[in-house]
Formats: C-alpha cells, sequence, structure tokens
C-alpha cells in the first residue's frame, strides 16, 4: 500500500534534507512545496511571479493555489509509491485538503514525524543555509559545507543564498509557523499519527530515526 508521510516541523528543522535522503532509500517521492514554488520562480511562470513575493517577505502562497499544485504533482507516476510531503501541509485548511485528496485515492496519511530543533539552533541553521539553483539541494556553511565553495556537490550548479534566509525574515517565518502550521501538532497528535522526533542531532541520526519510525 502506498505510503503518505507528512514531515513536520519549522523552517530549518531539516525538512528539505532528510526528505532528500529519504526519497534514496525508500523510493518514495519527495514533494516540497516551497522547491516547487522555486521552480515555478525560475520558469518565470503566472504562479511563479505571484509567489515570488509573498515568498520573499516569508508569507503563505494562498491555500487555494498551492493545493491545487500539489494535487497535480501528487496524481504523477512517480507518486505510486507514496510521497513524502516536506512543507505541506501548513495549516488546518491546506491538512483538511490533504485528507480529501488522499481519501479520493483510497488511501490516507500514514505518519508525521515531527522534527524538533530549538529556536536558537533554527536561526543558526537559516542563515548558514546555501541552496542549489538547480537541483534545489541545500547546504550549510558549518554544518554540511559542499566539497568546492559555492559550488553544488551534486551537479556543479551555483549555490546561493535564499532571499527570505536573512536574519530578519526568518524571525517572521517562525513567527508564522508558531501561529499557523502549529496547530497541526496537536491535529495529528489526536489522530494518532505524530511521531516526535529529536531533531538537534548530527543528520545521520536523524535520518537512523526517521527511518525507523516508516518502516513502523
Ligand atoms: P527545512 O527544509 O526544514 O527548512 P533544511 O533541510 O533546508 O530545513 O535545513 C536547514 C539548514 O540546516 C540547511 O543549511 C541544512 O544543511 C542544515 N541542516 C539540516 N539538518 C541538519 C542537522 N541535523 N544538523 C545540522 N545542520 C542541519
Ligand atoms: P523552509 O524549508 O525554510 O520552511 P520552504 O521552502 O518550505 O521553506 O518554503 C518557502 C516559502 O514558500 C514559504 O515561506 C512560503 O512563502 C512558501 N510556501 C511553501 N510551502 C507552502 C505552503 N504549503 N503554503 C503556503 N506557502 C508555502
Amino acid at each position: 500500500m502506498a505510503k503518505y508521510v507528512v514531515l513536520l516541523g519549522s523552517p530549518g528543522a531539516g525538512k528539505g534534507t532528510q526528505a532528500d535522503i529519504l526519497t534514496k532509500e525508500t523510493g518514495l517521492a519527495h514533494i516540497s512545496t516551497g522547491g516547487l514554488f522555486r521552480e515555478h520562480i525560475a520558469q518565470k511562470t503566472e504562479l511563479g511571479i505571484l509567489a515570488q513575493s509573498l515568498m520573499d517577505k516569508g508569507e503563505f502562497v494562498p491555500d487555494d493555489l498551492t493545493i491545487a499544485m500539489v494535487k497535480e504533482r501528487i496524481s504523477r507516476a512517480d507518486c505510486e509509491q507514496g510521497v513524502i510531503l516536506d512543507g505541506f501541509p501548513r495549516n488546518p485548511v491546506q491538512a483538511d485538503a490533504t485528507k480529501l485528496m488522499l481519501n479520493a485515492m483510497g488511501s490516507s496519511v500514514s505518519v508525521v514525524p515531527y522534527i524538533i530543533v530549538p529556536e536558537d539552533v533554527l536561526i543558526q541553521r537559516l542563515s548558514g543555509r546555501w541552496t542549489c539553483r538547480n537541483s534545489g539541494h541545500v547546504y550549510h556553511t558549518m554544518f554540511s559545507p559542499p566539497e568546492k565553495e559555492g559550488i553544488c556537490d551534486l551537479c556543479g550548479a551555483e549555490l546561493y543564498q535564499r532571499v527570505d534566509d536573512t536574519v530578519e525574515t526568518v524571525k517572521k517565518r517562525l513567527r508564522i509557523y508558531m501561529e499557523r502550521t502549529s496547530p497541526l501538532i496537536d491535529y495529528y497528535r489526536k489522530q494518532g499519527k505524530l511521531v516526535e522526533i529529536e531533531g538537534d542531532q548530527p543528520i545521520d541520526s536523524v535520518t537512523k530515526d526517521l527511518l525507523a519510525t516508516l518502516k513502523k
């Protein structure tokens, strides 16, 4: 049966990093809504143009556009075995839409690993994050540096610092996370799907804990 994993955690918790690794280990597809929006921005689509101004300010893209984008992405062939959702759902409206979407496919959310990281560590991680312009792979100047400065190990493309990773915007995004996304912790806990993961550990230790949770 297909597996649908919702990776929960604040910006900087390591969702993208872990989802990338888990995809290789499990064969599940990785759906990152932030990553999909950044692809739209790079291709200058209508959605990309709208999303960019909101994302740069650390604000959410409207629910209807985000939900429609995920619905289209999740229906593709590479999602047949299941998916890891990273950055979606981000509020209760999107969580209800996820339920409907998966029910319509005869399925439901399997498990919700919640990656917990203290706020000072999150700020340190986000302010040192560098992202590949081509693959979207993320690095950190101190914790996960590329072999060659400014260059992606995987594809050789240029790394850049996201406009929304400045300290001021990071603080705003963490505030919005607390207000709008953190209610999902209780939402999934009540359904018995939440599993707490200690996120303030080396990358491979977090992966180990996540893999153990997914195998259950
Ligand atoms: P998210 O997708 O939750 O916003 P990322 O996966 O982009 O988080 O990680 C944020 C930053 O922290 C990146 O620069 C990444 O390299 C780094 N990072 C991720 N996990 C860890 C970890 N366990 N320890 C140290 N740094 C990490
Ligand atoms: P991070 O990994 O740091 O949490 P993301 O890449 O997930 O950042 O998201 C970057 C930005 O993209 C968000 O600040 C928001 O503007 C937009 N975004 C991503 N996912 C969603 C979503 N599910 N709903 C609305 N906006 C979103």
